[in-house]
Formats: C-alpha cells, sequence, structure tokens
C-alpha cells in the first residue's frame, strides 16, 4: 500500500482562503464589535513604537510561492520544492520539500547543517558510513555542517520535510553522486556503492 500526500491542490486552495478569512477578521483593537463593517472609518488611537516604519505583520502567501521541480542532478524521482522563506542576501533558508515514494536526495553535504522537520509520511536518512534510519512526521533531524548525507520517502510511503539551511558563499550544499538502488535500499551496508 502505497501513501501519498493528503495535501491535494483543493486542500491548499481551501488553506488559503482560511488564512485570507482569518486576516480580514483582524483588528488592532481589542473590543467585541464585529469587525467586518466600519473598521475603515475607525480611528487609529494606538501608535505603538515603530509600527509606523515598518509592517508589524508580512504575510507570504502560498500560492506567490513557486514550486519546482527538485533538478535530476540532485535528485531521484519525483521531488517538488517550494521556497517558504529566504533571509537577508538568502542567508537563512527554509523549504518545503516532497518526496514521493522512492525518491530521494544525492549524496551531499551542507557547509553550515541542515535541520529537517519532517512534516508528512515516512522517510529515510542515512550518513556515509552508518545504517539508514527511518523517520517519521514529527521527527526532527540535524546533520552537522560536512557530513555526506541523503534523505528522501521509503518505498511505501510519500514524505515531506520543512528544510532550514544557511548559506556560506552564497551555497546551502555541496552536491555528489547519486543515491543508488542498493544503497537506498539498504541492500550494502554503509552506503557504499
Ligand atoms: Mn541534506
Amino acid at each position: 500500500m502505497v501513501k501519498t500526500f493528503r495535501r491535494t491542490g483543493a486542500a491548499v486552495l481551501a488553506s488559503a482562503a482560511g488564512s485570507a478569512m482569518l486576516l480580514t477578521g483582524c483588528s488592532t483593537e481589542s473590543d467585541s464589535e464585529p469587525t467586518s463593517r466600519g473598521a475603515a472609518t475607525r480611528s487609529v488611537t494606538a501608535d505603538p513604537v515603530g509600527a509606523a516604519s515598518s509592517p508589524g505583520i508580512v504575510v507570504s502567501r502560498d500560492a506567490d510561492r513557486e514550486i519546482t521541480e527538485g533538478a535530476a542532478d540532485n535528485f531521484t524521482g519525483t521531488v517538488s520544492i517550494q521556497p517558504q522563506y529566504r533571509g537577508d542576501d538568502n542567508a537563512e533558508r527554509i523549504s518545503d520539500v516532497r518526496f514521493e515514494p522512492g525518491a530521494r536526495t544525492a549524496w551531499h553535504t551542507h557547509p553550515a547543517g541542515q535541520r529537517l522537520i519532517v512534516t508528512e509520511g515516512t522517510g529515510w536518512v542515512q550518513e556515509w558510513g552508518k545504517k539508514r534510519i527511518t523517520v517519521r512526521e514529527g521527527d526532527v533531524v540535524w546533520f552537522a555542517p560536512g557530513v555526506k548525507h541523503w534523505h528522501g520517502a521509503t518505498v511505501g510511503s510519500a514524505m515531506a520535510h520543512l528544510a532550514v539551511t544557511y548559506a556560506v558563499d552564497g551555497a546551502t550544499a555541496d552536491w555528489m553522486e547519486h543515491v543508488n538502488d542498493d544503497q537506498y535500499l539498504g541492500r550494502k551496508q554503509g552506503g557504499r556503492a
């Protein structure tokens, strides 16, 4: 039985609509009056420090962040990547990476390490020379800087994770060879080809 993502296109749209409703219902005033009418005619009675010079809330819409396919040079199988957040000068990056069953990264390292937050499904992670580790929704994984590894879905389940990385000299990863099927399936101990 192959488990696929429960997040469908329709779910994405519903989620975006829900966020919009929450925002339009938001007010800086804490009274219990309905805010859908008349809010525009109210005068602002408080001006917290800094409020006038920078936005207090910044919303990046799901639909505005383009989803791309994982490049064949760096991934095996079907992988989608959506940027979630890019820090100043792209130094900090958070991406939503989704692996269909059987899909995985190539072997690679991160100059400043990487943290994964598994948000859906079941996957495998492996450090070169070590055994594969099974990870599931809710697990958080840290790869230390320079450690050669891969991550991806299992054969029978899709897996999605948020990936948090930091760029060094403009790069967040150094890519190496693909994870072959023997390595992926754990038939060769320790990731050696
Ligand atoms: Mn990685």
